[in-house]
Formats: C-alpha cells, structure tokens, sequence
C-alpha cells in the first residue's frame, strides 16, 4: 500500500470559514479591484507586520519583478545569480536586459559580492540577488560595490517574507525588494507578490506601472502593465497575516527537528543555521557530498519512490537552460560553485502542517542508507 504523498510543501490555509465574513465584505462593497478596501488594508498591514515603509502589491511575483526593472529604468547589463527560480532572469529578458551571471558562495548558496566587480563592465546598470531559501546576502558588500560603480540593486526576495537581520527587516536594503505571494511560499494570497520601496515616490510610479501607466482618468504617463491584486486575494492575504505567526514557529520546529536528526550524518550537510526570529524557514535544503552512501539522485529517487516528494531546487540552473547557455558569463566554468550546488542539494519537506512523525520517516529513510550501507 501507497503511504499518503508527503509534498516539499502544502499552502498556509486557514479554515474556510474564517474567510466567508472576508468574502461577504467584499460582495457587499462590490469592489473586485482596482486598489479596493481590502488592497489598502494589506498594504497597510505588511507593513506594520514586516516593518517596511512602502509596499505596493501585485498579481504575482514576477510581474513584480519585471516592474521593478521598469521602475528603475534599468538597461543594458544587470549581474545575477544563476541560482534561483527561472523568473528572476526571466524578468531582465522581458525587459530587454542582458543577464550576466556571477558564481554564488559555498556557505549561503547567495551571489559572491567578491566575484562581482570582475563582471562590471560599461553597460552594467544594477545588481539582482536573491536572498537564496530565505538566507540573507551579504548586503553591505552589495551596498559598497554599487556605491562604487553606480549601480541600482533589486533584491529578488521571493523567499525572504518575514526575514530579519540585526537591525530589522531585510527587504529594506537595496532600492527595491520583490516579494512573492505563491501558493508555495510561507506566505501566499493563492497567486501574488509585491515590490518594497523606500519611499513614496517611488512607491507611486510603481502604483502606475502596475495599472496601465494611469494616473487618473484621462492621464497615461507609461506604458505600464496590468499587474494589480485583486480583492479576493488581498483579502486571503490579510486572513494568512492572522495565523502567520504559528506557521512561521511550525517551520521553525520542523527545522530544529530535521537539524537535530540529520546534522552528525557524515556525507550529508546541512546550511548554516538561522536563529528562530530571524529566518522563516522557508526550505530545508541539505547538501549530499561524496561520502555519502548514494548518490543525491539515488537518494532522491529512493525517497520518491516513498512518496516522499523531495526537490532538487535549483537544479537545472538557471544559465543551463536554452535562452541563457550562450551567454559567456554561463559557461560552466564560469560559475562552477553553482554547479556543485545544483549536483548536491535536496531539499527536504517543511510546511506548518507536516507532522513530526513525517518529519521522523523522512529522517530514518536517511540514516537506514547508511546503516545498509556500512558493510
Ligand atoms: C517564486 C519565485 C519567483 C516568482 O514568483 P511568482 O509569484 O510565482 O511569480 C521569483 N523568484 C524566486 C526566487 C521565486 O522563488
């Protein structure tokens, strides 16, 4: 008998009926979208809630990320990693933007600030990282090569929701931070996303790029794009804010758990830890090196075929695939600590509803490979 499929995540989804009153609101105000009431509240609400100054929400997360580019008017050459979800490049190709990319750090698995300066050329006008599984850059040396050379840097902070470092909220570096509300992230409004901004000004040239480049009835100031959030998404949203906070604890545990179980396996290892308050807990990767027992495919297939629904994220990498292996900086050779990550990393299952009994199964299917494989 087929156990029930344990999938690498399951979307926050709080009891319907406690979205009925969100709906009845909505039906009665007959506002569907448009930057209605419940797009203002959670404006507002994120926020307060992540200690940000300016958000401006959007239908998903690329769009937000193809209107920051728009934004900031960025052209020519834009620096990024190759290790990360397709839309990050993505977004500089819809923008005419050439991709260059720069090999990533063993440690935090983020853009190497010290193999940037090397890919600067004339036309380079803006760095875009990703804070990789929720770990953040090394935002000041990011901050000190784009003082230098003149550049804007957009942080693709797609796995960064609720991220903080000493000061606070991470999303506040850079000239804008993109978030994503997917069904897979930790925090979702079924399909969503949004830029952060540092100031009004800005926060209002995006408002009108998300909406045609209207700026009221009769006045089109950009060809901007429809990437708005409805209502019914900002509303989920506002709903998901109210049990965030236990998602992002359930993570946590889950994370201690996996830590506790698997960090003395040799062959195996797992990214620097993140303290609870800090990180979200997004992905629970681990790295399977040559000392382990099985390959990292053999491994996966196995646990596959437990139904245990793990994934390579990020493999391919994002320079392997067809629109990006011309390019020179995509050349294997160029970003070879990429490449070795792609090879290595598994990422394990972690969602608030995954039970520690899973957690348990998940664990001992790893430590039986190198029982079964000692002698
Ligand atoms: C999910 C994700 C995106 C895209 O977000 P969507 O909301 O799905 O459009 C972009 N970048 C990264 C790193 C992501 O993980």
């Amino acid at each position: 008998m087929k156990t029930k499929p344990v999938h690498v995540t399951s979307p926050l989804l709080p009891p319907l009926e406690e979205f009925i009153p969100y709906l009845e609101r909505i039906w009665e105000s007959r506002i569907l979208t448009n930057a209605g009431s419940m797009h203002q509240a959670l404006e507002k609400a994120l926020c307060s809630y992540l200690g940000v100054k300016h958000i401006a929400l959007f239908a998903n997360g690329t769009l937000a990320l193809v209107t920051a580019l728009q934004a900031l008017r960025i052209t020519g050459e834009v620096i990024t990693t190759p290790y990360s979800f397709v839309a990050t490049a993505h977004s500089l190709l819809w923008n005419g933007v050439k991709p260059v990319f720069v090999d990533i750090d063993p440690e935090t698995l983020n853009l190497d600030p010290a193999k940037i300066e090397a890919a600067i050329t004339p036309q380079t006008t803006a760095i875009m990282p990703v804070h990789c599984y929720g770990t953040p850059c090394d935002v000041s040396a990011i901050a000190r090569i784009a003082d230098t050379y003149n550049l804007k840097v957009i942080y693709d902070a797609a796995h960064a929701f609720a991220v903080r470092d000493a000061r606070g909220s991470v999303l506040r570096h850079g000239d804008l931070s993109i978030l994503s509300f997917h069904a897979t992230k930790v925090f979702n409004t079924f399909e969503g996303g949004a830029i952060v901004c540092p100031d009004a000004r800005t926060k209002q040239r995006i408002d009108h790029l998300k909406n045609f480049g209207f700026v009221n009835e009769t006045t089109v100031v950009a060809p901007g794009i429809n990437g708005k959030m409805h209502e019914v998404s900002a509303a989920f949203g506002l709903l998901q804010l109210r049990h965030i906070d236990r998602a992002l604890a359930r993570r946590a545990e889950i994370d201690a758990q996996y830590r506790q179980r698997l960090s003395a396996i040799r062959g195996l290892h797992c990214l620097p830890r993140v303290s609870r308050d800090m990180g979200n807990h997004a992905y629970f990767p681990v790295m399977i090196d040559e000392d382990f027992p099985i390959s990292r495919d053999a491994l996966y297939q196995l646990m596959r075929a437990q139904n245990i629904l793990v994934r390579r994220y990020f493999h391919p990498l994002i320079s392997e695939f067809p629109m990006y292996r011309g390019l020179p900086s995509a050349t294997p050779g160029n970003l070879p600590v990429a490449h070795a990550a792609a090879r290595r990393v598994l990422c394990l299952p972690i969602h608030p509803d995954l039970a520690s009994a899973e957690v348990d199964r998940i664990c001992d299917l790893i430590v039986a490979q190198l029982r079964m494989h000692a002698a």
